[in-house]
């Protein structure tokens, strides 16, 4: 057993529930190079955390493959380590998944020419989405200096995941949310592992809209509204 530590009390910044807490970084420090930059810490429940540590195994080792992020100092050291540890026997789950997940597919170029065939990968974007809402919510703790208040959820949606939401929804969010974070100045973790960018909406006080880029090109966007405006 780990050796016994002095055991926190607090508020979960996730899901707001009175009682022991670990701290939990934000983002995942797994996504850094080592050395690491020193990272935020927020308090954590036992049951926002059971099951956060495998999500952020996938995170890191979908983010650190993906196409766009291959030029990244970090992302290059991370995807070094990722494939490396996928030959432990602890990997296997992770290994299992990223082998069914892989298939070849067709490239066709933007006139409609067959190109070729490339491996992708069909992304757990659920998984990923669950670890950016920690972020978010923990960041939103930080920047406020209290939790997102009971009666608020956070949404994330990764740039692929929008495929999916209406033309007038996705409109509707840049406009009010997305595009005002945008004109604020990004706040920087580490070498831009992480930059992110927020505003708060000026007639709602726990309204606020968020853009997260990680290794300098995937993006993920964030909300957080009234539960009972979630379907907006
Ligand atoms: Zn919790």
């Amino acid at each position: 057993m780990a050796k016994k530590s002095k055991q926190l009390i607090g508020e979960c910044v996730h899901c707001g529930i009175l009682g022991p807490v670990t701290s939990d970084h934000i983002p995942p420090k797994g996504l850094f190079a080592s050395p690491r930059p020193k990272l935020k810490k927020v308090p954590s429940c036992e049951s926002c955390n059971v099951g956060a540590s495998k999500d952020d195994e996938y995170f890191r080792a979908m983010l650190s493959f993906h196409d766009t992020a291959g030029d990244h100092p970090d992302a290059r050291q991370i995807r070094d380590k990722v494939f490396r540890g996928l030959d432990r026997p602890e990997s296997a789950g992770l290994r299992h998944k990223i082998a069914n997940a892989t298939r070849e597919v067709n490239v066709i170029s933007s006139n409609g020419l067959f190109v070729g065939r490339r491996l992708a990968y069909d992304v757990d974007l659920i998984r990923l989405d669950r670890v950016v809402r920690r972020t978010l919510t923990g960041l939103y703790y930080k920047e406020k200096g209290y939790r997102l208040p009971d009666g608020y959820i956070a949404e994330v949606y990764s740039e692929e995941g929008l495929r999916d939401m209406s033309a007038s929804a996705i409109e509707k969010m840049h406009r009010e949310l997305i595009r005002p974070a945008l004109a604020n100045v990004p706040r920087t973790i580490g070498n831009k592992v992480l930059r992110y960018w927020f505003a708060l909406a000026s007639d709602h006080p726990h309204v606020s809209g968020w853009v997260f880029q990680f290794y300098e090109r995937i993006n993920f966007f964030g909300i957080t509204l009234p539960a009972d405006r979630a379907s907006v």
